[in-house]
């Protein structure tokens, strides 16, 4: 009889154990079954560690302290701490404590390896990791698909392909985890292509799959091919996820393909795809970035819970649409909501200041992130203010700025003086600038363009000379300009100068049309463009066939009377493509929204949302 409540007592205590609700509660329980002589037990002080390890309350260094008094913790009781490291990103711990397990002859279980192999993969322990996968084996779990994809995993995170592609070679059940993990690592160092073949000798095709190739091209800027992945799994029937939804949005907010990225989103609201933040800030960036920044802000007002990177995404859409003042008032807003700003919040505060030249506010905003927040401003904050002074014609004060910076300052910072000396026309100090900006960056063809610019304004033609044999003599490539638009559903390319378009001879017919009318509104193509301020796009090619006018040409041609023209650019508007598109605007009576690098454009009526300063 004694024993049977013995056993009955021991049993409730054990269920006590797993039904706590806090840590109060566990230390009490914990010490009555250390009364009842369970201090040795290692199924009782499992389920303690479990407890104090992983649940929401977990207290790690407690579960360490009980773990110290076992003599003789079993694989369970290992495995929980090492989960309960990777929890609190102890992972060199975690790494350690494996290796005392191994030392005190406690046979690792199958559970034991994911966990560590975890470990050794974020800690980047490379020689580590190679032993647990020797172990792996030697335990017999080479063909376990847990295992097997921490490892592909961690190798690929190692950044040894090679070896996480052997992995998976030798694995003969592979499941998702395993082709996708595979898919992704391929994708991360922009090996797309292999990507794309693993994906397509893969069987059968699940939506996971399908994320993870469509991800790849998303991932690196290959939006077209994106797209028509994603037809063809549409075409398939595989049922599209949120996953997929979200990269479909970024593949849309790359080209700035409004009309398809409105498609997913009417999907995402029918189909009953869960919108959680993180998707309703992918939506709203969608809109922010093609254009639509009175829909995102609509979509915004309406979240119901807001998270940092909601406001983040939306006062930098303000921001980039020359909407400073409301860029400013949402930050208020969030402010008052009591959402705490960040480091991104307030580099998107200083660049709407700065591309609404609002100086004062600037000046503000830039101590008040320290005074108010103790967010030290970074390289991007010192960018966006030089920027802001710079434009504003402060060049000494900006020039001040970088001389006093704690850090050194970078090429984006130097740069955005530079474009304000251009814009200013301070040569003297270009120069200097100039320099530096090129050698701090000296692949980037547009700083020496700039900077060869500055000297023909000023008939200085041999530095004119000198830059262009030093881009030669280095070998820097220009990046061809072009512009996309979205047209009845296809999204068209346009490169300066290009002839490939089907209707090429219809779009330099318009072209021609186009610059007759503009010509009654006084335009004069800009001389000292046809010499030199080209920008980055082909200089070969005359002013007049610049990617964005083509663009245009071919959006008057194909879409209706009064409908907005969207137009995405990968470089930055040319003097003359800006002038030329304010008078179109008007002589067509359009509005024409061009994204450009650094923010958009919206020609109405003649004039340009962001003041001739850009
Ligand atoms: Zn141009
Ligand atoms: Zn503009």
């Amino acid at each position: 009889m004694a024993s049977i409540s013995l056993a009955n007592s021991r049993a409730s205590q054990l269920n006590n154990l797993d039904s706590c609700s806090s840590m109060a509660e566990l230390k009490q329980r914990h010490a009555c079954i250390v009364k009842l002589g369970l201090s040795s037990d290692n199924d009782a002080m499992g389920r303690v560690i479990k407890f104090c390890s992983l649940s929401k309350s977990a207290d790690l260094d407690y579960a360490l302290k009980v773990f110290d008094t076992l003599p003789r913790p079993d694989a369970f009781i290992y495995n929980t701490i090492f989960r309960g490291y990777l929890q609190e990103h102890m992972y060199r711990r975690c790494i350690v404590l494996y290796a005392k397990m191994l030392d005190s002859f406690v046979t690792p279980n199958k559970f034991s390896f994911p966990p560590v192999i975890r470990a050794c993969c974020v800690d980047l322990a490379v020689k580590e990791g190679k032993q647990v996968h020797a172990q792996v084996i030697k335990f017999g779990f080479g063909q376990d698909s847990f295992c097997q994809n921490n490892l592909i995993h961690m190798y690929v995170n190692f950044d040894s392909l090679e070896e996480g592609r052997r992995v998976f070679d030798n694995l003969e059940k592979k499941d998702d985890v395993s082709w996708t993990t595979l898919i992704s690592g391929y994708s991360s160092q922009g090996f797309v292509g292999e990507a794309l073949g693993i994906f397509e000798s893969l069987p059968v095709k699940n939506s996971a799959a399908w994320n993870a190739v469509i991800a790849a091209f998303v991932q690196n800027n290959r939006f077209h091919e994106a797209i028509s992945l994603f037809n063809r799994m549409r075409n398939e029937n595989v049922s599209i996820d949120k996953f997929v939804a979200a990269s479909m949005l970024s593949a849309c907010t790359g080209l700035g393909a409004l009309k398809q990225g409105e498609w997913i989103h009417d999907y995402i609201n029918s189909s009953g795809i869960e919108v959680d933040a993180k998707l309703a800030t992918t939506i709203i960036d969608m809109y922010c970035k093609c254009g639509c920044v009175d829909k995102a802000l609509e979509l915004f007002n309406g979240l119901s819970c807001k998270g940092i990177s909601s406001w983040n995404c939306m006062i930098g859409g303000l921001a980039m649409h020359g909407k400073g003042k409301a860029a400013i008032d949402l930050f208020k807003k969030m402010e008052a909501a009591t959402a705490r700003p960040d480091y991104i919040t307030f580099v998107n505060v200083l660049t709407a200041c700065a591309h609404s030249g609002l100086v004062e506010e600037g000046r503000y905003y830039f101590s008040y992130m320290t005074e108010a927040y103790g967010i030290v401003p970074g390289i991007e904050h010192y960018g966006c203010f030089v920027d802001l002074l710079g434009r504003a014609g402060l060049l000494v004060e900006a020039r001040k700025v970088i001389d006093d910076m704690p850090v050194r300052a970078d090429a984006g910072v130097l740069g955005a003086l530079l474009g304000a000396c251009r814009i200013h026309g301070n040569i003297d100090m270009a120069e200097e600038i100039g320099k530096q900006v090129i050698e701090l960056d000296p692949n980037n063809s547009g700083r020496y363009v700039l900077l060869a610019n500055l000297y023909a304004k000023a008939g200085r033609w041999e530095e004119v000379a000198n830059i262009r044999k030093l881009m030669n003599d280095r070998g820097v490539k220009k990046v061809a300009g072009f512009s996309i638009v979205e047209l009845e559903g296809s999204v068209n390319e346009f490169i300066a100068g290009g002839r490939t378009h089907p209707q090429a001879t219809e779009i330099y017919a318009k072209v021609e049309e186009m610059l007759g009318c503009i010509k009654d509104l006084g335009y004069v193509p800009d001389s000292d463009g046809l010499v030199y301020d080209v920008s980055e796009e082909e200089m070969e090619n005359p002013l007049h066939y610049h990617s964005e006018k083509l663009a245009i040409a071919f959006s008057l041609l194909k879409s209706k009377h009064g409908e907005t023209i969207r137009i995405t650019k990968n470089l930055r508007v040319c003097k003359d493509c800006h002038r030329a598109s304010k008078l179109i605007s008007k002589a067509f009576d359009r509005e024409i929204i061009v994204r450009d690098r650094n923010r958009f454009h919206h020609f109405k009526g003649g004039l340009c949302s962001c003041n001739d300063y850009w």
